[in-house]
């Protein structure tokens, strides 16, 4: 098999012309057309010779991502199923606002987490995705927004299929490149990484790449409520959580984004949202109360709209900032929750 040209660092393609006895600015060439032009056909690299795009031919593949179908919510949302070399399917979701639009990103096959209430727990497959199948779907929906909605990207977010602190080298080395004014150059403080809660490397995290936002799929305060829908939290209890969320905010000063949705008869009681409010206490947080997305499970029923708004009261009335947000795309399955490759079933 051909090696993976995309997994050539500059360096390396500038010192592989050299070994061809050509120049290593034909690396920054090349370099310029995979990374900042997104080409994936040596054919379309023009300001080559031909004799060069045949020697990249012979030696090197580009494994690029292939856009297989999308799909239109009646909101504007666009979900992509993107096929991956060996044929596997992950989606991605380009979701507009009248200011904005975001990309959701995965960052695996299937995931590595077993949430309950979470559509892509379901997928079997799974491995991580590499860091040029992270950065071209981002490259894909930046070339959708301006399609579209005359904008480039601004906004991305790791919500996606896949738990992204699990594929922590790959997702960091996408960013690396997505953030570099040699390939998108998008700032860092527009991209969001969302976890599950990984303590260890939320610490990892806050030390090396600490311009990033950080967001937390908390859902629970309660540990034993926690552990009930998202067994992993298990061997990652809150109490660890919050030491790394601590640690997080004394080294990036960067407040923590809750996600939480609010299920009947799971964690609509009083006690729970006391929970929640004593936990966003003990570090600078604020908290996005999503909507649930039904994944056909009797067992999860969203919390009437009154409980919602009782949790938004009793945050805000203890000074911490509550939004409740409408979901986007849940008519083609496109939600936070629902990403499960249906249109390959
Ligand atoms: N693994 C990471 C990234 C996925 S983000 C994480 O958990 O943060 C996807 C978000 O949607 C998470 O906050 C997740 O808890 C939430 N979610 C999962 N299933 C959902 C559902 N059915 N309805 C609404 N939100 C859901």
């Amino acid at each position: 098999m051909k090696q993976d040209i995309r997994a050539l660092s500059l360096e390396e393609l500038r010192a592989f012309f050299i070994a061809k006895g050509d120049q290593a600015f034909r690396g920054n060439q090349v370099y310029q057309w995979l990374w900042q032009k997104g080409i994936h056909d040596f054919e379309r690299m023009t300001n080559l010779s031909i004799d060069v795009r045949q020697l990249l031919e012979d030696n090197f593949s580009i494994n690029h991502i292939a856009i297989d179908t999308q799909q239109k919510s009646t909101d504007g949302t666009i979900k992509n199923a993107v096929r991956l070399h060996d044929e596997l399917v992950v989606e991605s979701v380009l979701i507009p606002t009248t200011t904005r639009t975001t990309a959701c990103v995965s960052s695996q096959v299937g995931c590595s987490l077993d949430c309950t209430f979470c559509a892509t727990s379901r997928l079997k497959r799974m491995r991580n995705l590499n860091p040029d199948e992270i950065y071209d779907q981002v490259m894909a929906m930046d070339q959708q927004s301006r399609l579209y909605f005359n904008k480039p990207l601004s906004n991305i977010v790791f919500m996606g299929m896949g738990e992204p602190l699990m594929n922590y080298n790959n997702v960091v080395a996408a960013i690396e490149k997505i953030t570099a004014p040699s390939g998108m150059g998008v700032s860092a403080k527009r991209i969001t990484l969302s976890t599950s809660g990984v303590p260890k490397m939320i610490k990892k995290l806050a030390e090396e790449y600490p311009k990033f936002k950080l967001a937390v799929s908390l859902h629970s305060a309660r540990q034993e409520v926690r552990q009930n829908i998202m067994p992993f939290a298990d061997k990652f209890p809150l109490e660890d959580l919050l030491d790394s969320l601590q640690f997080w905010y004394e080294t990036t000063n960067s407040r923590i984004t809750f996600e939480y949705v609010v299920w009947e008869g799971i964690n609509d009681t009083q006690e729970d949202i006391q929970a929640l409010v004593d936990y966003c206490q003990k570090v600078p947080s604020k908290v996005n109360l999503i909507q649930y997305n039904s994944i056909g499970e009797d067992r999860f029923q969203q919390a009437p709209k009154a409980v919602v708004e009782l949790y938004q009261k009793v945050l805000e009335a203890n000074g911490i900032v509550a939004t409740i947000r409408r979901s986007r795309g849940s008519d083609i399955d496109a939600a936070c929750g629902q990403l499960a490759n249906k249109s390959q079933a």
